[in-house]
């Protein structure tokens, strides 16, 4: 069941993305999908609907009648005790037509203040009572700060136990993402490396083009911090930051990453300007196009105190990682559209290829996480002739250089995971609860403190200077994220 299904989220990713497990026979002919929403749509419109967005997802006509006959519609009201009786009654009829065996997913792609009643329902009216399994996969965000994402967590633990919910943070579904554990833990050659003596900072960035689009009233209330730090950012420093876990199996992956955010460097109201900082796009030019600033636009208040941006210092209190900084930045309207980690290792002990003039580049393995999807470590080899003089030379792996492979959509993975009851790549309750606590103290410090630079950016830029100041007071710079060209840098 996907309430929500009218929206966007399910147009342009949630049955694209089913329809691929399907074609790739992931999901048998034993499925039914009932999309839930407010307006009071027929099965033919719903199905109708669910056909377009596939086809325009996929870029091609093909017959997908078979698969759009496996969706229905149910027209809802999200407080109305009695559309969950007619919900719960379609549902028994189709768990029989299509033997389910009771087995059900509850998708809730729908503003997250629906999220406590329509679980809180789903128990009352006996849509949880099944002979099979039931799931509950949320989205984004679980909550505005942590007493909000408590109380959430408190009500759908009345209907759902922890093991059941599914929090979706689809960058655990990217598949370079699930790769840093590979990369990591699936070769000689870096694990052993992977600590305080031979990595010198490890940054992570997360820049967007776009700007807020029109979405200007949810993000005045939320800012880049808690759109994509308390989440994503966070997320991918605990994989890159997690001991090896003794299995890879869910619990055993989650309790590695809870340490790591039991072991951050705890913020406190004096120290979040000496490891945080904050930005807001003025207007500038994006990849050649004149672009208004963030208080220009839609539903935003012209005097607005909220961050597209941040960047920010993260330290991993244990043996480990003690004295390796963790830099992140995050921002709207910068220059490129990326993702991408760095992991910089220290200099040589002793370099015999010192040379005053053209100082050696350290090695750097980076991993490419979006758009590009792939690895590259930067080496340092011998430039011929001169005997003295290295160049650097880049040892790359590219997912689309790969036979043409498409890699599945985050959205896919995800979804199949939920279906196989593998609940890895979704976050577990002590993670939000600790990522939400490292974020509260920087947001209330910084709802308490308005900005007087802001804005403080040009839109096409990529970000404030105080980010390059945070890292030069470590003697490091950012590396760029677009057209990574060691050499140039
Ligand atoms: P949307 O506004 O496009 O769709 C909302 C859906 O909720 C519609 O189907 C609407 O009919 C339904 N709805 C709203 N009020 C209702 C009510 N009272 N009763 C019954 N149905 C009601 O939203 P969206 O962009 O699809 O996002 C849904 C969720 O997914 C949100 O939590 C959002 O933060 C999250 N999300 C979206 C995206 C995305 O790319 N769109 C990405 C990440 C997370």
């Amino acid at each position: 069941m996907i309430f929500g299904a009218t929206g966007d989220l399910a147009k342009r990713k949630l049955f694209p993305s089913l329809y691929q497990l399907y074609r790739k026979g992931e999901i048998s002919k034993n499925f039914a999908v009932i999309g839930v929403a407010r307006r009071d749509w027929s099965h033919d419109t719903f199905k109708s609907h669910v056909k377009d967005s596939i086809l325009t997802s996929i870029g091609k006509d093909e017959n997908i009648d078979e698969f759009v006959s496996h969706f229905y519609y149910q027209s809802h009201d999200v407080s109305d005790s009695n559309s969950y009786v007619e919900l719960r009654n379609l549902s028994n009829d189709l768990d029989e037509k299509y033997d389910l065996q009771g087995n059900r997913i509850f998708y809730l792609a729908m503003a997250p203040e629906f999220f406590g009643t329509i679980t809180e329902k789903l128990k009352t009216e006996g849509l949880t009572e099944t002979g099979g399994y039931t799931r509950l996969v949320i989205e984004k965000p679980f909550g505005h700060d942590l007493p909000s994402a408590e109380k959430l967590n408190e009500q759908i633990r009345q209907s759902f136990s922890e093991d059941q919910i599914y929090r979706i943070d689809h960058y655990l579904g990217k598949n370079m993402v699930q790769n840093i554990e590979a990369i990591r833990f699936a070769n000689a050659l870096f694990e052993p490396l992977w600590n305080n003596r031979y990595i010198s900072n490890i940054q992570i960035t997360s820049s967007e083009t776009l700007g807020v689009e029109e979405r200007g009233r949810y993000y005045e209330k939320s800012g880049a911090l808690r759109d994509m730090v308390q989440n994503h950012m966070l997320q991918m420093v605990s994989l890159l930051a997690m001991e090896p876990p003794i299995k890879l199996t869910t619990d055993e992956v989650r309790s590695e990453k809870v340490k790591v955010f039991r072991a951050m460097r705890e913020m406190t109201s004096s120290n979040v300007d000496e490891f945080f900082i904050r930005g807001q796009y003025d207007n500038g030019e994006v990849q050649g196009t004149k672009v208004a600033g963030y208080r220009e636009e839609p539903n935003v208040d012209p005097n607005s105190n909220t961050e597209t941006y941040v960047a920010g210092k993260v330290l991993i209190d244990n043996f480990r990682w003690a004295g390796v900084p963790f830099y992140i930045r995050t921002g709207k309207r910068m220059t490129a559209k990326a993702t991408k980690i760095v992991v910089e290792f220290k200099e040589i002990p002793m370099n015999l290829y010192y040379h005053p003039e053209k100082p050696q580049h350290p090695n750097l393995l980076v991993i490419h996480i979006q758009p590009d999807e792939g690895v590259t470590l930067h080496l340092n080899a011998k430039k011929s002739g001169d005997k003295l003089k290295t160049t650097p030379v880049n040892l790359s792996y590219s997912n689309k250089g790969i036979n043409g492979i498409n890699t599945p959509e985050a959205y896919e993975k995800l979804l199949f995971d939920c279906m196989r009851g593998d609940a890895t790549n979704f976050t577990h309750w002590d993670e939000v609860k600790l990522s939400w606590s490292f974020v509260d103290t920087i947001s209330t410090y910084w709802e308490s403190t308005t900005s007087k630079e802001f804005p403080n950016y040009p839109a096409g830029s990529m970000g404030p200077k105080a980010a390059d100041e945070l890292l030069d007071q470590d003697g490091f710079k950012w590396w760029p994220v677009d057209g990574f060209d060691v050499d140039n840098c």
